[in-house]
């Protein structure tokens, strides 16, 4: 099947960009790396009046540091991020979890503002933002918004997004010492059934501090498990730590039943793989 009729936008500003988004009054979707919209617009199963391609707004593909924090262009592919020195450096976390996404092809053209736009409650970079306590960067005719990535999402695939706003980038306020990331798929690097990730830093002494940890998968987009972090600040993540962080996660899940596993299947993986991660993370060097 091939696409309905539409209108064709290549802008080479964001400013042009958001005014066409504006013009076409909802009617219009943006065109990144084409790796989830494309194959909607194939089936049919959207039909937008118009594409806003934004791939030629160079404005849109930078990576920035300043000081402590990261910015990473709406546009930037998979496979920078997964090259890049500079996120290797401050954000390893993000060098990493790219690789499990889909495969090379895939990489090479999606994008990270794409990724946290489209909002599968199993991919991995709204996960990895979430951990990370990223702000997703957006652009309307009313100017800019800020939205934290735990505030991004209202349902599977739904954002709070409107229709004319643009992502332009994701800002990343700091960088954790420490992170551990595990997933289980069906087969490599399929969508993932349950994936758990989490940050942290360690003291002299061996306890830890500024646990963070999320979990994909598992409800209609990733869930932070505030509860499990809290019950290992100022622990040394032993193993009766562990035990009652993996017990306080299952509160906050309410797992699909889906093609890749039952709901009851993802409950049981959860607080598993929640141990293996945080087992992971107690082993980890900086
Ligand atoms: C074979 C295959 C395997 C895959 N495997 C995985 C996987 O393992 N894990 C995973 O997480 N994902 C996977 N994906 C999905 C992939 O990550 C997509 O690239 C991603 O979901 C969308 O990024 P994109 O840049 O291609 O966006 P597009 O497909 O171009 O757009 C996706 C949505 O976001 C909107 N959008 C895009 N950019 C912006 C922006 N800057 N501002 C506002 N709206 C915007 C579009 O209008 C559209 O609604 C897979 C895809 C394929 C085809």
């Amino acid at each position: 099947m091939k696409p309905a009729r539409f209108a064709y936008h290549r802008p080479t500003t964001v400013a042009d960009a958001v005014a066409h988004l504006r013009d076409h009054a909802g009617g219009a979707r943006v065109l990144a790396g084409g790796q989830s919209l494309v194959p909607m617009l194939n089936m049919r199963l959207w039909r937008p009046d118009a594409l806003i391609d934004i791939n030629e707004i160079d404005e849109l593909d930078d990576i920035r540091v300043d000081g402590e924090r990261t910015e990473i262009g709406a546009l930037v592919r998979y496979s920078t991020v997964e090259r890049s020195a500079v996120v290797a450096e401050r954000l390893p976390l993000l060098s990493r979890i790219v690789t499990h996404i889909g495969d090379r092809q895939v990489r090479n053209r999606g994008t990270v503002g794409g990724s946290l736009v489209q909002g599968d409650p199993t991919g991995e970079m709204p996960l990895a933002c979430l951990v990370l306590g990223a702000t997703v960067v957006a652009v309307g005719p009313g100017g800019v918004r800020r939205i934290p990535v735990g505030e991004l999402y209202e349902g599977s695939y739904a954002t709070v997004l409107q229709p004319d706003e643009l992502v332009v980038a994701v800002e990343f306020p700091g960088r954790p010492q420490h992170f551990a990331f595990r997933q289980y798929c069906r087969k490599h690097n399929d969508f993932a059934v349950v994936s758990v990730v989490a940050t942290g830093d360690r003291d002299d002494d061996g306890t830890w501090r500024n646990v963070r940890i999320a979990l994909g998968g598992v409800a209609d987009s990733p869930v932070l498990a505030t509860a499990a972090a809290a019950a290992l600040e100022g622990t040394p993540l032993d193993d009766a730590d562990l035990d009652a962080a993996a017990a306080a996660a299952s509160d906050v899940i309410d797992p699909p039943s889906d093609v890749r596993a039952s709901a009851a299947y993802r409950r049981h993986l959860t607080p598993v793989y929640l141990r293996r991660v945080l087992t992971d993370l107690r082993a980890s060097r900086p």
